[in-house]
């Protein structure tokens, strides 16, 4: 799934607190290990400090992006949906008005529901396992 590797990987600088953005792809943080090794190095962005840090401290994030995506999709699917159903829904002594549309919402929010899940699951199972 394409989603597995959209979120966000950071490392927090122990000097100032912020956070460093990893720009690495991967679905876990055994993948990580084989992509840069045991350590993180880098040069935080804000005061310069450099920093070596075990790869346990990267922390995933939920990346926003997702839920943009996921939003997108629901407000476009629905309007897809609605247009393309249009001469069967909303006629005006049509008793399944309030069915259809309870329908055309539910499919795009499940679709966004399922999106959103599947980012905070690959998130927790990143967060959770650690390398010994
Ligand atoms: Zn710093």
């Amino acid at each position: 799934m394409p989603t597995e590797r959209k979120m966000k990987l950071v490392i927090k600088c122990k000097n100032c607190n912020e956070l460093y953005r990893i720009k690495k792809s991967v679905p876990d943080r055994a993948e990580l290990r084989n992509l840069i090794g045991d350590s993180v190095q880098f040069v935080c962005p804000k005061c310069s400090h450099k920093e070596i840090s075990s790869i346990n401290d990267v922390k995933a994030k939920e990346s926003s992006v997702i839920a943009i995506a996921a939003f997108l999709i629901m407000v476009f699917g629905t309007g897809l949906i609605g247009y393309l159903l249009k001469d069967y829904l909303f006629r005006p002594n049509n008793p399944y008005n309030i069915l259809a549309i309870g329908g055309l919402l539910l499919i795009p929010s499940i679709i966004f529901m399922i999106l959103n899940k599947q980012e905070r699951d690959n998130v927790r199972r990143f967060n959770q396992y650690r390398i010994n």
